[in-house]
């Protein structure tokens, strides 16, 4: 049952929040993760489990592979040593979560367009994606000189987008923009590199209790104006993205590519 037995799979922002969760599902499927955020843990956060690096945390439950690789994803240069260390370690890389990302940093305030510094759209492109452009660029250019996985395709790239991926949100006009542009590159990707049997699709999830939906939150008037937003109730939890993210890496998902998956609990009905 272990659905990525031997898959050789990059994480970005695997520190905190779903990007801890999808790395530490895959590595309970079997696979070999290599762990890439800004650095191996996310100390600052109230969790003291948090405070514990993915990489260690993946060796110690599951007695799997895992390194960590400090990584700036809106860094061409970080992602060519992230492809360069992930293949002298493993051999080769099966799976990219493009994952990392932000939205209201800390001390900002949300804004429409009119109040939206230039520098806030600048860094939200630049980290949500340009970072999508990058990763997806160097890594593809590894897969494509792999055979196939036994069983399976030759590549797989997930891409976490969001619901305002696909529908517009208040006061958050730079993170919408980059959402946006992550949803048509996944279909583009999709379609570019079907024919060399690497999958891209991208998961876009509701609102979800990590670091980022703190500090979004924080700014909203009424916490439960979301909640209500979510048909199927409550709010999502990083576990509820990771079944989805697994069977996007899977070769159950081998007639898929270019798909944008809400995993929303309902928000884009
Ligand atoms: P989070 O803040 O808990 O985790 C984000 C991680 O990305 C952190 O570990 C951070 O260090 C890392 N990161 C930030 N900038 C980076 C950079 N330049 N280089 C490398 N790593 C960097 O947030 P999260 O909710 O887990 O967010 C993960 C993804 O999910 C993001 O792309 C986010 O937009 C998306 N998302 C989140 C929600 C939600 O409600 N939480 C909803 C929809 C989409």
């Amino acid at each position: 049952s272990e659905r990525l037995k031997g898959k050789v799979c990059i994480v970005t922002g695997s520190s905190s929040g779903l990007g801890r969760a999808i790395a530490m599902g895959y590595a309970r499927e079997g696979a070999t993760l290599v762990c890439a955020d800004l650095q191996p843990n996310a100390r600052s956060e109230v969790s003291s489990e948090t405070a514990v690096n993915t990489d260690q945390m993946i060796r110690e439950k599951f007695a799997g592979r895992a390194l960590f690789v400090q990584t700036d994803v809106s860094k061409g240069e970080d992602f060519e040593v992230l492809v360069a260390k992930t293949v002298e370690a493993y051999g080769r890389i099966d799976v990219l979560v493009n994952n990392a990302g932000i939205s209201i940093e800390a001390g900002r305030a949300p804004a429409r367009i009119h109040e939206t510094p230039d520098d806030t759209w600048d860094r939200t492109m630049a980290v949500n994606a340009r970072s999508i452009f990058l990763g997806c660029k160097h890594v593809v250019s590894q897969m494509l000189k792999q055979s196939e996985h036994p069983g399976s395709d030759r590549g797989w790239i997930i891409n976490i987008s969001s619901i305002f991926g696909l529908v517009g949100g208040y006061n958050n006009c730079a993170y919408a923009a980059s959402k946006g542009a992550v949803t048509n590159l996944t279909r583009q990707i999709g379609l570019d590199y079907a024919k060399d049997g690497i999958h891209c699709n991208a998961i876009c999830p509701g609102y979800t209790a990590t670091a980022i939906f703190q500090n979004t939150i924080a700014h909203l008037d009424d916490h439960d104006s979301i909640r209500t937003k979510h048909p199927l109730h409550g709010i999502g939890k990083p576990e509820d993205i990771v079944g989805a993210a697994i069977f996007l890496a899977s070769a159950e998902a081998r007639w898929i590519t270019g798909v944008n998956l809400p995993v929303d609990g309902g928000f884009t009905c």
